[in-house]
């Protein structure tokens, strides 16, 4: 369904996200070569990813119309992320693309067991300016929702969460990777949303089980948070704020590749909340989406579409 199909049935709503442009060569082995070893893999594929990227795209699938702020190189991954994000419809006017620079990149390695070695090279995601998202302002005061993560210059998410504030925007801080300075963020932003690792890292908390789960939600809150969403993969995830302190069950799935959930996750919970959906009800939805995109092999077009959402809910 395409997004003015989808606005015809909806309020149509306005998200910016502010963040990382990948491209993902993702090499399927029997076992990781040894130092200066050369081996023959499986098979390689090449996507499309980043935080950022995923997570607007997870948002156009649930029918917002999407903006991006962020930079590019000048080399072939370039067009091909450019193409990408206007498949799906997303407006990339204010992607900046850097002479003589690369594209980010993650090189993945995914042996037979399933264990992973990844390298990232944030190339033009580290080169993203402050002056890039204040010549963006007109687009950020214009929206519903503005979605940020941590794969761009710290100084950058800030800026863009005080000119969110500034214009009284909706503002989702998805603090990954996780990195300390988040914490000098927490009250800029309207949701904070950690998977278990990184609030585990924000916080200093051993996230294991409900208590230390709250406990780490807590210290959120006490340090600035309004409104935190902690993703525990498949068991769920905890919602906090000052009124509601709940756990909100995974919807039971046979996940294929848990790759990417937390940004389907994001880009679902910024639309729903955009939409004025009650917060719980923005996480379920989020949940959903989340559930609907392990089933399927590949993190790139791992989201399911505003449709398949609401079938899977009813
Ligand atoms: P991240 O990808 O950032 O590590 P999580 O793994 O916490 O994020 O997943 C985000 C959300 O996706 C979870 O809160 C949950 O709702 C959903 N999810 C993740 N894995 C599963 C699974 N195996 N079954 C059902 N839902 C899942």
């Amino acid at each position: 369904m395409k997004n003015s199909q989808i606005n015809s049935l909806v309020p149509p709503v306005k998200v910016v996200v502010v963040g990382s442009v990948n491209c993902d060569l993702t090499t399927y082995l029997t076992d990781f070569p040894l130092k200066n070893q050369t081996v023959m893999a499986k098979k390689s594929i090449l996507s499309i990813g980043g935080k950022g990227v995923n997570q607007a795209i997870a948002a156009a699938k649930d029918g917002a119309n999407v903006s991006f702020i962020g930079c590019v190189g000048d080399d072939l991954f370039a067009s091909n992320a450019l193409n990408y994000l206007h498949s799906h419809q997303i407006n990339t006017d204010n992607i900046r693309a850097i002479k003589n620079e690369s594209t980010g990149t993650a090189s993945i390695l995914v042996t037979d067991q399933r264990e992973n070695i990844i390298a990232v090279a944030p190339g033009a995601n580290w080169l993203l300016t402050v002056e890039d998202v204040y010549n963006s302002e007109a687009l950020i005061r214009e929206a519903d929702v503005v979605i940020v993560q941590l794969e761009i210059p710290a100084e950058v998410v800030k800026v863009a969460l005080e000119l969110s504030r500034k214009h009284h925007v909706l503002s989702v801080l998805n603090p990954a990777p996780a990195a300390d300075y988040a914490k000098s963020l927490y009250s800029l932003a309207d949701i904070v949303t950690p998977n278990e690792t990184e609030a585990a890292e924000l916080t200093g908390i051993e996230v294991k089980d409900n208590d230390s789960v709250i406990e780490a939600a807590n210290i959120m809150l006490s340090e600035g948070v309004k409104q935190v969403v902690i993703t525990l993969g498949e068991r769920g995830s905890y919602v906090a704020s000052n009124e509601i302190q709940q756990f909100i069950p995974p919807f039971l799935v046979e996940a294929l590749d848990p790759t990417g959930a937390g940004d389907v996750f994001n880009g679902v919970l910024a639309v729903a909340r955009a939409r004025k959906q009650p917060f719980i009800d923005a996480v379920v939805r989020a949940s959903a989406a989340a559930a609907l995109s392990v089933i399927k092999p590949l993190a790139q077009d791992a989201a399911p579409d505003h449709q398949q959402i609401n079938q899977f809910l009813q």
